[in-house]
């Protein structure tokens, strides 16, 4: 069987880092096990889900380098969540419900006032076929709740049933499924709520691992019993710690925080973003990877933190930085084209520029101060201007080139007795109008002849 994840959101919003990371550890495991990677979308809330979003998400992917083998949505396949649903009613393993959420609000309370767990007791069980026809008189639509595999031969009196699989990530886990309400599959109004949907299409598609964040632990447990209780073989499992803002604060779809299109937005390069939305919470240092080949290497389930760890917006300035650092030109030159460089420069300008950029857009900036005019004015010292004005002498002959900042400034040095800080200062404001910024080696031949002589006062 050919290994097969999937990647699920709901599209209420668009994905995050932490959404990320969970695509991201399922696409590199299929990846590296040359699997298949379905992109499904859970949009069974019409009201919430848009097309729009789903779309955007597709967008997000593919600007990280993720292609779906396939693409599933949930609202074109309900007809088989509803065969499924009939099953398990015809088993009598998933029975009508008509409390109100006030009622069960109540029913809630009351247990906690005796110090008991918050665990459905089945009431509706109880009913018999009049009482529930009386019920839907009265104009009570019911919920349908599955029936969990938690007793002997009496549903009223629970024991002690362990669903256990072996993580991915967390090694043995276990749920204890007497601890658990019986979960409602069906709302009243006839939609399907995440759970039985989630089997099916996993079952359906094939599905050989699901890896999703430690959220979904106890989910995993009920739907391990749905699958047994559909006759289907469950698949693997792993739950990834999530990721959380400093503050400790869960990251959420709706609110747009660190959403994948912000970041886009903001100039962060997909790499930058994926190493960080992997590696964090991994045993190993977190590096910018170049490509999500490189990243690949880095997996390892089993190396992952159980407990939240914090997304630091530091951590993925100083990654970009790195990553940008490293860009060849032929990565950002269809980002630099609006720059309008001089031709023939853009190459050696981009490589005197980057290591000084944390993001490329800054590489606007960089192209103002070496072809631009400069703000003039300044107040030299008269110590500083004779020095300016020998510099201009010492000028070397012919066009600048790569070694015609070191045979300026060796001149200068044994004209003037200057070095170190002294002489390079100078010239830095002088040619740039900055105390700091790209090697001057590199800048020169590209600010030319022309604007160094202008620049120095000449
Ligand atoms: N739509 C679910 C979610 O976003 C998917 C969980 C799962 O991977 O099963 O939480």
């Amino acid at each position: 069987m050919t290994l097969t994840v999937r990647f699920a959101p709901s599209p209420t919003g668009r994905i995050h880092i932490g959404n990320l990371r969970t695509a991201l550890f399922n696409w590199l495991f299929a990846q590296r096990e040359g699997g298949r990677f379905i992109l499904r979308f859970d949009d069974t809330d019409r009201e919430r889900s848009t097309r729009a979003f789903a779309d955007g998400i597709s967008d997000d992917l593919a600007w990280i380098g993720i292609q779906p083998d396939i693409v599933h949505r949930q609202s074109e396949r309900v007809s088989l969540y509803e065969a499924a649903a009939e099953r398990l009613k015809a088993q009598g393993l998933l029975y009508p419900c008509y409390e109100t959420a006030d009622e069960l609000d109540r029913k809630r309370k009351r247990l906690a006032a005796r110090g008991l767990p918050p665990v459905y007791g089945r009431e509706a069980l109880r009913l018999s076929k009049e009482e529930r026809a009386e019920l839907e008189r009265e104009g009570r639509r019911p919920h349908w709740r599955f029936l969990l595999p938690n007793f002997g031969s009496d549903p009223f009196s629970p024991e002690r049933r362990f669903v256990t699989w072996t993580d991915l990530v967390r090694g043995k886990q276990s749920v204890d499924l007497a601890s658990l309400s019986d979960p409602v599959l069906i709302r009243a109004d006839g939609s399907f709520l995440y759970t039985l949907p989630s089997i099916v299409d996993d079952g359906e598609m094939g599905v050989t691992h699901v890896i999703r964040g430690d959220d979904h632990v106890t989910n995993t447990g009920v739907q391990i019993a749905i699958f047994q209780a559909l006759g289907l073989t469950a698949p693997g499992f792993g739950h990834h710690n999530l990721l959380t803002t400093l503050d400790g604060e869960g990251l959420s779809k709706r609110s747009g925080a660190l959403s994948l299109a912000t970041l886009r937005e903001e100039g962060y390069e997909p790499m930058a973003v994926a190493s960080l939305a992997v590696l964090v919470g991994m045993s190993g240092s977190i590096e910018p990877m170049a490509d999500l080949e490189a990243l690949q290497s880095r997996l390892d389930l089993s190396a992952v933190s159980q407990s939240a760890s914090k997304f630091d917006p530091a951590e993925l300035d100083r990654l970009n930085h790195d990553l940008v650092h490293q860009l060849p030109y032929a990565a950002v030159a269809p980002r630099l084209a609006h720059l309008g460089l001089p031709e023939g420069e853009e190459e050696p300008f981009w490589l005197s520029v980057r290591a000084n950029c944390t993001f490329v857009n800054e590489a606007a900036g960089w192209a103002k101060i070496v072809y631009g005019d400069l703000p003039g004015g300044r107040d030299w010292s008269d110590e500083d201007r004779i020095f300016l004005d020998e510099a201009l002498a010492c000028l070397p002959d012919g066009p600048f080139d790569e070694t015609s900042w070191k045979d300026w400034t060796s001149a200068l040095k044994a004209k003037t007795g200057r070095k170190g800080k002294a002489l390079f200062m100078p010239l830095r404001l002088a040619l740039t109008g900055l105390d700091h910024g790209p090697e001057l080696a590199g800048l020169l031949p590209l600010i030319g002849r022309e604007r160094t002589v202008a620049r120095l006062g000449g």
